[in-house]
């Protein structure tokens, strides 16, 4: 393993691969956390002799592949730095797309300890924590299990993105199963949040990077987000945002929904985006309420980018409905829409 920024990368075998599929120029894409990362590996992919290109995105997540400035670039490999693997893409062959994940090489092991300590005395009657974490952290996993036990925590994973045990992404929280609470390893709220989200249940996140814990509170975001809901009840026009990042694309989903909300006669068109910014969207004229295909996570996280209350498919049965009493945060996170069961034309 290579260490650049505190983060461990397989250099050696990144180059076999090269090597062996006779790549000549290379395209890579980076999380704007890890642009600093990737422009240390473009200096030692050139001394050997490869042609590099960074791109400039913010490359999201393992959804947002740069396909189109490969081919621009004449790049025939696309190495994505940061993310586990491709979400909802099945990969081409040509370009040669290499994901390559960047392991934060600080062990997490203490803070895990202090999140635990932290949840237990929140609540003595729990008896058993979820671990989740992200591909960044996920290297320790083993040890983060073994040294809980070690000091009397029942800490459990259970497989996650791709079977991969405690592996969790912003819009795939399946690693997050039983257990009174949750553990969430992860820089920032996102992940931690998103958790909550998904099960319901108490979470603390233990950041490695601050070496802080936070208990993660769900009930300002959610009021805000159910009040949003409720603003869009009685909306007539509606904008359905698809978004051009090849594990976004929603295009199927957007149709779908158009001809719904056109046969309940409300005005619907579909806007393509490339990247969804607010004045992007408000480029497109104005609608009582928006419906979100692209990244799930945009309605809680950034509600700020539609000009209005925004809804994600799996939400729309309650907007169509106005009713809200038997919501679930879990719908947030449904890429098809649900409608409701009756009443439809
Ligand atoms: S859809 Fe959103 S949460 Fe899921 S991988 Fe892409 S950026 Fe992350």
């Amino acid at each position: 393993m290579h260490k650049i920024d505190n983060y461990e990368i397989d250099i050696k075998k990144i180059l076999t691969i090269l090597i062996k599929k006779k790549v000549k120029r290379i395209l890579i894409q980076a999380p704007d956390g890890l642009k600093n990362l990737s422009i240390k590996l473009s200096h030692v992919l050139e001394k050997h002799g490869f042609s590099v290109v960074l791109s400039g995105g913010h490359a999201w997540g393992g959804c947002d592949i740069v396909f189109d400035e490969a081919r621009l670039t004449d790049s025939d490999a696309i190495i994505h730095i940061g993310h586990h693997g491709p979400v909802r893409i099945e990969l081409p062959k040509k370009p040669l797309v290499m994901f390559v994940p960047a392991f934060y090489s600080v062990d997490p092991t203490r803070i895990l300890l202090e999140a635990l300590k932290q949840a237990s005395q929140y609540n003595s009657e729990f008896k058993e924590y979820v671990l989740a974490t992200t591909i960044q952290h996920h290297k320790w996993l083993g040890k983060m299990l073994i040294e809980a036990r070690k000091s009397g925590f029942n800490l459990k994973a259970f497989p996650g993105v791709l079977g991969i045990n405690g592996l969790i992404i912003g819009c795939d929280y399946t690693a997050v199963k039983s257990g009174d609470a949750v553990i969430a390893v992860a820089g920032g709220v996102f992940h931690g949040l998103g958790a909550a989200l998904w099960s319901g249940k108490p979470t603390w996140i233990a950041d490695p990077y601050q070496k802080k814990v936070n208990k993660v509170d769900t009930k300002k975001i959610l009021s805000k987000h159910l009040y949003n809901l409720s603003l869009a009840f009685d909306s007539q026009s509606f904008l359905i945002v698809v978004s051009t990042k090849p594990g976004q694309f929603n295009l199927k989903v957007a149709e779908q929904i158009k001809e719904i909300l056109e046969k309940l006669g409300k005005r619907a068109e579909i806007g393509i985006f490339d990247e969804i910014s607010r004045e992007n969207i408000m480029n497109m004229g104005e609608f009582d309420a928006y419906i979100n295909t692209a990244c799930p996570r945009l309605a809680i996280d950034d509600p700020e980018l539609f000009p209005g209350p925004v809804i994600n498919p799996g939400e729309l049965k309650y907007v169509l409905e106005k009713n809200l009493e038997d919501y679930s945060p879990r719908d947030l996170f449904l890429l098809v829409p649900r409608f409701p069961r009756t009443g439809l034309p």
